[in-house]
C-alpha cells in the first residue's frame, strides 16, 4: 500500500491556472475523493498523477517517491476511464489481457490472472463477449477488471460511474467500495456527485476553480441533514 501526496502542485494551460498550490495527502489503502463542480481541475489533477500530464511547478510524490524521478513504466499506476476505452473489436477476454500481453508475461500467468479479475468483478461467464454485448455496467466492470489485472498500487477513476443509470450507479458504488477494500488499493475517486463522495470515500478534497477549498472526511465538511 502506497501514500500519494501532492504538494504544492500549480498547472496551467496557457495562461490559465488550472491548478493553484494543490496539497493533498493520501493515505495507504484510503478511497480518496475529488469533489468539485465541471471544470474545478479534477481531471487535470487525475491524468497528472497518472503521468498524462506534468506539472509546473511543485512536486507528486507516490509512495514517497517524486514521480518525475520514476519512467512511466515503472509507475504502476491504473486508471479507469469515464467512457471505459475499452477495445470493441476484442473480447472481454482479451481486452482484460491486454496489459499483461503488452507486459509479455507467461500465458499461463496471463489466463491465472485473467480469470482472477473476471471473478472479481463478476463476468467470468461473459468472458468470450464483445463490449458491444454488455450493458453498461458490465462494460464498466471490464473496464476495471483490465485495470485492477495489472495489479496497480495506485487505481485512479475518473468519474466511473457517471454513464451509468441512477439505479446501477448506487449499486455500483458499493461494488467499487467492496472491492477496493478488498484488493486495498490506494483509490482516487473523482466526481462531481457530492452524494457518490460521501457514500463512498475516506476522506474528500473539494476543489473549486484549481484550490482546495476543503479536505476531510466526508462527516467533517458537509452536515447531515
Ligand atoms: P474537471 O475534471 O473538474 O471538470 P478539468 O480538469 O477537466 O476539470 O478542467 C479544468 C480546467 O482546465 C477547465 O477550465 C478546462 O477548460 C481546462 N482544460 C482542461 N484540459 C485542457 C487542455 N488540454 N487545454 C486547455 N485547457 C484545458
Ligand atoms: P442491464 O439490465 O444490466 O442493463 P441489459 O438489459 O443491457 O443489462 O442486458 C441484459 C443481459 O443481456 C446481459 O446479461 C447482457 O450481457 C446481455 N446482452 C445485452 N446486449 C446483448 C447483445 N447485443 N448480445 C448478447 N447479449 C446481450
Amino acid at each position: 500500500k502506497v501514500s500519494v501526496e501532492c504538494r504544492n502542485i500549480r498547472l496551467s494551460y496557457g495562461k490559465t491556472e488550472v491548478l493553484k498550490d494543490v496539497n493533498i495527502n493520501i493515505e495507504p489503502g484510503e478511497f480518496f475523493a475529488l469533489l468539485g463542480p465541471s471544470g474545478s481541475g479534477k481531471s487535470t489533477l487525475l491524468r497528472l498523477i497518472a503521468g498524462f500530464n506534468r506539472h509546473n511547478a511543485g512536486q507528486l510524490l507516490v509512495d514517497g517517491k517524486d514521480i518525475s524521478t520514476t519512467p512511466p513504466w515503472d509507475r504502476n499506476i491504473g486508471m479507469v476511464f469515464q467512457n471505459y476505452a475499452l477495445w470493441p473489436h476484442m473480447t472481454v477476454w482479451d481486452n482484460v489481457a491486454f496489459g499483461l500481453v503488452e507486459r509479455k508475461l507467461p500465458r499461463a500467468e496471463i489466463r491465472a490472472k485473467v480469470e482472477a479479475a473476471l471473478d472479481l468483478v463478476g463476468l467470468s461467464q461473459y468472458a468470450k463477449r464483445r463490449p458491444n454485448q454488455l450493458s453498461g455496467g458490465q462494460q464498466q466492470r471490464v473496464a476495471l477488471a483490465r485495470t485492477i489485472v495489472i495489479e496497480p498500487q495506485v487505481l485512479l477513476l475518473d468519474e466511473p460511474l457517471s454513464n451509468l443509470d441512477k439505479k446501477l450507479r448506487v449499486q455500483m458504488r458499493q461494488d467499487l467500495l467492496s472491492l477496493q477494500r478488498r484488493l486495498g488499493i490506494t483509490t482516487i475517486f473523482v466526481t462531481h456527485d457530492q452524494e457518490e463522495a460521501m457514500t463512498t470515500a475516506d476522506r474528500m478534497a473539494v476543489l473549486d476553480h484549481g484550490v482546495v477549498q476543503q479536505i476531510g472526511a466526508p462527516s467533517t465538511l458537509f452536515d447531515y441533514p
